[in-house]
């Protein structure tokens, strides 16, 4: 697919991946309630919802076969298989409000955002990585939402993730949750300057 070029009036894409249990939806979920010009975009997976999560806010919880169905009808802007389950973004989900000037948040795994990048190279990529694997599985347990089994395959996948960090233009480390969604806020508000900037020079 050729890449899309934006056009300056649009919002920003903002694509980040975090390996599971870091603690990236705390992070966003602060910065997306307390900032009214970006958004999440809900994606769609096959997974099963988890206690609390609702459909159409968390997740578009689909089957398999509306999944396959939303691929072969070029929906997608991008998928990615993840512990045996489908996750994906919806081209509307993204195409909408960015036309309306609204800033997008994708929360994706790095063969996803790899693939947004292709499409939207001007996009913003942001790794957001745990302190190290250890308290990374710590927090993952903690949570209790996933067996051993799904436990091991996350932390493989997490040590895998890890290794294409340097394909993102920035990385933040949860180390401190207040540090970390104020590197975050900064970014943000970095690029939107940068955007005002070229903007004025045109
Ligand atoms: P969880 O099951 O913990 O909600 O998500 C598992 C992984 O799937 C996380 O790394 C999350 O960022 C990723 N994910 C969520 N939505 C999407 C999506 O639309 N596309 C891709 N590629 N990954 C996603």
């Amino acid at each position: 697919m050729a890449p899309r070029v934006n056009d300056m009036n649009e919002g920003l894409l903002f694509v980040f991946s975090a390996p599971s249990g870091t603690g990236k939806s705390t992070i966003l979920n602060k910065v997306v309630n307390e900032d009214p010009n970006i958004e999440y975009s809900v994606s769609a997976t096959t997974r099963l919802p988890r206690k609390g999560e609702t459909d159409g806010k968390d997740y578009f919880f689909l089957d398999r076969e509306t999944f396959i169905d939303n691929i072969k009808h070029d929906m997608m802007l991008e998928y990615d298989i993840y512990c045996n389950n489908y996750y994906g973004t919806l081209k509307n989900a993204v195409e909408e409000p960015m036309k309306n000037g609204i800033d997008i948040i994708l929360e994706i795994t790095v063969p996803g955002a790899l693939q947004v990048k292709k499409i939207y190279p001007d996009c913003i990529m942001v790794f957001i990585a745990p302190p190290d694997l250890k308290e990374l599985e710590r927090r993952i347990r903690r949570r209790g939402t996933e067996d051993d089994y799904v436990i091991q395959k996350r932390l493989q996948r997490a040590a895998e993730e890890m290794k294409y960090i340097n394909q993102y233009d920035y990385v933040v480390i949860n180390d401190d949750l207040n540090k970390a969604v104020n590197e975050v806020k900064q970014l943000i508000i970095e690029n939107r300057k940068k955007r005002r900037n070229i903007n004025h020079d045109e």
